[in-house]
């Protein structure tokens, strides 16, 4: 690849000028900008309006509809306070088309008197029906001549709240930026190649910046409202466009970065991989080959790994990353895995004390809550290096933990940890100027474009295969006036030697509340199933009585587990059938998909009971339903971004790519294979505009290492 520099192209003017610089932008004014993030010209530029109102012409009174925003004009008929409920002031404008009252609650002597009878205004502001018929409340406005005078020229962009700052003032500040624009210019970082019709998602040509900019700011009478109010105007196509080849770049730089450092080979694991499949009771699925022959591939060369293994639940990711783990400690160094809650941890060293024991390789659990003693003591065999294989929480990264050799880390549930947590993790392991490989697993499944665009820093793996002989799960959903029926289903199912899930609503307001109602479910369901043995499972429990009540669960000795959503990642017990979820309508797609993944993991027959409490908003009517006409992760995740927007689905990353300025990743989706072909481009031909690319729409690129 060709050797970019960062700042080799100068930069234009507006893109590094002080917004302290325009006209009447003095200290105060800067400082409450600059709590939005506006600094330079630029900024100001790329604060884009939230939305549009069309003033460029004038609205007949008698033709004004309820809840629309209009502009009018009229004459005063009658201005007087009243005193109805409050002091009020009160003006009846009319227009020979009908009358209209303009209704103020805060108001001025001066004012009151500039209202005079027969004065001509023009106003602007919603439309409702009122006590004596259509009026405005608080409308903007101004005396007019008796003859017509001009009206705005373009559409009027309403920007997004703005601390403090005036609409007028920042239009007026907006329009004088524009102007600096004319004379400097911001540059167009994008090359015109990328601006082809084949990289707009409706065939229409990208608009160059400028162009772009300046609709967007002013956009002419003329112009689509509906296109531009659905973000799908050309012009803000043209910046979303923009916007997401920055954030692709940055992450593609991440990855470059990553790639130049070293790493230990781990070839030499390959027979202690061997030996720990050969060892497992059941053969592995093709996919889950194919994802371990990629891992290893990695894991073979001096550069760091970063690979996401991503599959659906149940599909087996655990015995991947083990097999990993078995590579690492073949060559005689350290592995560690991650998980995002204490139970998972917990269940996750049981499984790999369970594989590698008999392999005579140790395990050591690192968790927050564990006693003093038994975390010393694992702090000291991870030290010396006693103990190669460390499975434990967050806990991992923090001070205290210090590792002999750590070659992989491994982090599950990703979703759950920023990246952020991730790179501490791996800051961890570096030694000798080697940084251990990362193997990142996430069961959320998401849909292939965007897992390009959010995981461009790594390598993916998909396992998009279940091990054989699951029977899909069956789910019904069932209002909470039936829960009598459910409480027996439970009957039913422990009968047959089988165990069940019954998993808490959660509580918002408080966790306090939220752990006594899971309490109490516990208590009413022992009550009304006397011959059922029920234990309760919840994060604020201590350690040891939670592994007591999974261990228990696990071995059988307990058939109704009660939780709360803890047990949502990883908890794996074959034998569990059934699972009622309480309080369903509240919980998202993905977290529903997870919870029903607890069952149908072994080829028994099993069955999901969704229950909600009426009455249920459309959206969860639609939630609900999807989950139970699908069991398939990857679709359920595409309904889910469809509902709720990205920023649930890709959890916490640090780009910030579920807070874009103006692409939208569910909107702007068929823009993405374009966008991946455009950052080759800058990459191949134009590196030097990459980093003043990242910089207008991130900031801080240095985050993302050097260009080159
Ligand atoms: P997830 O991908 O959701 O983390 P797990 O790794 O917990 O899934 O695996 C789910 C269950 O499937 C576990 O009980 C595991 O032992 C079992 N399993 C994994 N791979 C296979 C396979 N190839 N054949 C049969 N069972 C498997
Ligand atoms: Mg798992």
């Amino acid at each position: 690849m060709r050797e970019a520099r960062a700042g080799s192209v100068a930069t234009p003017h507006a893109e590094r000028q002080a917004i302290a610089t325009l006209h009447g932008v003095g200290p105060a004014l800067a400082e409450k900008l600059g709590k939005l993030g506006i600094e330079r010209v630029q900024d100001l530029l790329f604060l884009l309006p939230a939305r549009y109102e069309d003033r460029t012409h004038v609205e007949p009174i008698g033709a004004l509809v309820p809840g629309r925003r209009a502009v009018v004009e009229g004459e005063i008929q009658l201005t007087e306070v009243t005193y109805r409920r409050r002091r009020q002031l009160l003006c009846k404008i009319a227009d020979g088309s009908g009358f209209l009252t303009l209704r103020f609650f805060y108001f001025s002597t001066a004012q009151q008197n500039n209202l005079a009878r027969g004065v001509r205004l023009r106003c602007f502001g919603e439309v409702r029906r009122g006590p004596m018929g259509l009026e405005i409340v608080h409308p903007e406005y101004r005396r007019v001549a008796a003859e017509p005078e001009a009206l705005e020229e373009a559409l009027t962009p309403i920007y997004p709240t703005t601390e403090g700052i005036p609409q007028g003032r920042l239009r007026a500040l907006i329009m004088q930026a524009l102007r600096e624009l004319d004379r400097d210019g911001v540059r167009d970082w994008l090359p015109s190649e990328l601006l082809a019709t084949e990289n707009a998602a409706d065939g229409e040509a990208l608009p160059d910046l400028r162009t772009a900019l300046e609709i967007l700011h002013r956009p002419p009478k003329d112009i689509s409202l509906t296109a531009l109010t659905s973000g799908r105007h050309p012009a803000q196509q043209r910046l979303a466009f923009e916007e997401l080849l920055a954030h692709q770049l940055a992450l593609r730089l991440l990855r470059q970065t990553s790639r130049s450092e070293h790493a230990w080979s781990l070839r030499d694991g390959e027979q202690r991989t061997q030996q720990f499949v050969a060892s497992l009771p059941f053969q592995l699925t093709g996919a889950q080959r194919r994802a371990l022959t990629e891992v290893a591939r990695d894991l073979d060369a001096e550069r760091p790994m970063a690979r996401l293994v991503q599959g659906d639940v149940g599909c087996g990711k655990t015995v991947i990353a083990a097999a990993a783990a078995a590579r690492a400690v073949g060559c005689g160094l350290q592995a560690a895995l991650m998980a995002p809650t204490e139970l998972l941890a917990e269940q996750h060293a049981r499984n790999f004390d369970g594989w590698f024991r008999p392999l005579g390789l140790p395990v050591a659990l690192l968790t927050g809550s564990q006693p003093a003693r038994t975390r010393r003591s694992a702090l000291e065999a991870i030290a010396s290096g006693e103990i190669k294989l460390i499975v434990g929480t967050h806990t991992l990264f923090q001070q205290g933990v210090a590792f002999q050799s750590l070659a992989l880390t491994i982090v599950d549930e990703q979703h759950r940890f920023g990246v952020q947590q991730r790179l501490q993790l791996n800051e961890k392991g570096v030694r000798d100027g080697r940084v251990p490989h990362q193997l990142i697993m996430t069961a959320t499944p998401i849909p292939r474009t965007l897992a390009m665009t959010a995981y461009a820093d790594l390598d993916v793996s998909v396992i998009d295969e279940l091990p054989p002989g699951r029977t899909p799960v069956k789910t019904v959903v069932v209002q909470d006036t039936r829960r009598d029926q459910v409480v027996m289903r439970i009957n039913e199912q422990v009968r047959q030697g089988r165990q069940c899930y019954w998993v808490c609503p959660l509580i918002e307001e408080s966790e306090e509340l939220h752990y006594q109602a899971a309490e109490e479910t516990a208590r009413q369901l022992t009550e009304a199933l006397p011959e059922v043995r029920v234990a309760l499972v919840h994060g604020r429990m201590p350690a040891r009585a939670k592994e007591r009540a999974m261990q228990e669960f696990k071995a059988g000795k307990i058939q109704l587990l009660v939780a709360t959503t803890v047990i949502e990642v990883g908890v794996d017990v074959p034998n569990a059938t059934l699972m009622v979820i309480e309080n369903a309508e509240r919980m998202g797609l993905s977290q529903l998909h997870q919870l029903r993944g607890r069952v149908g993991r072994g080829s028994l027959d099993s069955s999901c009971v969704l229950l909600y409490r009426a009455p249920l908003s459309q959206i969860a009517r639609e939630r609900l339903a999807a989950i139970r006409e699908s069991n398939d992760g990857f679709e359920i995740a595409q309904r889910d971004l469809e509902l709720r927007g990205p920023g649930e689905l890709l959890g916490t990353r640090q780009t910030g790519l579920a807070e874009m300025r103006v692409a939208d990743l569910v909107r702007d989706a068929l823009l993405l294979p374009a966008v991946q072909a455009a950052a080759e481009t800058m990459l191949s031909k134009y590196p030097e505009r990459i980093a003043p690319l990242i910089a207008r729409w991130i900031g801080g690129a240095e985050r993302y290492g050097s260009v080159g």
